[in-house]
């Protein structure tokens, strides 16, 4: 029998990264599809807590849920999935998430989220704006998904895959990458509206990143696929001895 596999993303269930995800793993295992039923990109690991959730069922094995990418890992796994799924994948998500996006990416909480369940889990990406090579992505998501399958993961860590918007022959390799720093332009724009109320828009445009050999945003400049394996203890060992010389009891 072929292994069960969470499909999701932050894009939201009409999203054509999530349809060449879907579409590429259902020749590595059985698919369900469980995502937003509209675009919730940069909720992070929000999860719903103070409204009922509904989950329509669009077609067979295809559900869109009212809520965050964690809602959807959240309820599939506990509720709407008769057995647990092998592996959660998350994406293909249209934009980058690279270095401290990672932190914002609804995304790659999705994944977190089904590492958080002791799933094994990815999270892909494809670098810049449309329209996407999404075949490059979604070809190698398959290939991976299979590898993880077979070998399993570390505890607690899963994998955050960025792949540059190029077709499948101008991929010069894959990198095992960390966690780079990207960087932001004017990250607030301020405005009036017709009626004279002053307005503010997040979302600072991408500049560029740090240059730091062995990141995943130097691999992607390099047209290579960023593999960054991610964990879940965000617990920074070096501070905790300056920490204690603080006598803080
Ligand atoms: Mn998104």
């Amino acid at each position: 029998m072929k292994p069960a596999i969470l499909v999701t993303n932050d894009d939201g269930i009409h999203s054509e990264g999530l349809e060449a995800l879907a579409a590429a793993l259902a020749e590595v295992g059985e698919v369900t599809v469980v995502a937003p039923d509209r675009e919730r990109s940069a909720v992070s690991h929000a999860l719903t807590l103070h409204r009922p959730l509904r989950i329509n069922k669009l077609r067979a094995g295809w559900y869109a849920v009212e809520g965050t990418p964690t809602d959807c890992v959240y309820l599939a796994t506990r509720s709407l999935l008769k057995a647990r799924p092998a592996l959660v994948a998350s994406g293909i998500n249209k934009g980058s998430n690279l270095g401290d996006d990672i932190h914002y990416s609804g995304t790659v909480s999705a994944a977190f989220e089904g590492t958080v369940l002791g799933i094994p889990s990815i999270a892909v990406s494809m670098i810049g704006r449309g329209p996407y090579h999404w075949e490059t992505a979604a070809t190698f998501a398959a290939r991976l998904c299979q590898r993880v399958l077979d070998e399993k993961l570390p505890g607690d860590t899963l994998l955050n895959v960025n792949v540059p918007n190029v077709p499948p022959a101008e991929i010069t390799g894959v990198a095992i990458t960390k966690m780079g720093k990207r960087h932001y332009g004017d990250a607030v724009i301020e405005n009036v509206d017709p009626r004279g109320r002053k307005y503010y828009w997040i979302g600072g445009t991408e500049l560029d990143a740090e240059d730091i050999p062995g990141s995943d945003c130097n691999a992607v400049l390099e047209k290579k696929i960023s593999l960054t394996p991610l964990h879940l203890d965000l617990t920074n060992f070096a501070a905790m001895d300056r920490l204690a010389g603080w006598k803080l009891s």
